[in-house]
């Protein structure tokens, strides 16, 4: 199962500017810029080393 499954990450293409502030606000540092579009890198688990799913991401 991808990332995007798991995490239920999406970026909805109608509202995201490009601004890149997900990336930068994210605790477990698992968000980067691919050609102007964020993306998930995979991790092993939740916590440590991944998404802390503290939706730091979704509030900016
Ligand atoms: S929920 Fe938190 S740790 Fe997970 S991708 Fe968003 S900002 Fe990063």
């Amino acid at each position: 199962m991808g990332m995007e499954e798991r995490t239920h990450f999406r970026v909805d293409q109608n509202k995201r500017i490009g601004c890149g502030n997900c990336v930068n606000v994210c605790t477990g540092m698992v968000l980067s810029m691919r050609d102007g579009h964020p993306e998930m890198k995979p991790f092993e688990r939740f916590g440590w080393r991944g998404c802390w799913r503290c939706d730091r991401c979704i509030a900016v």
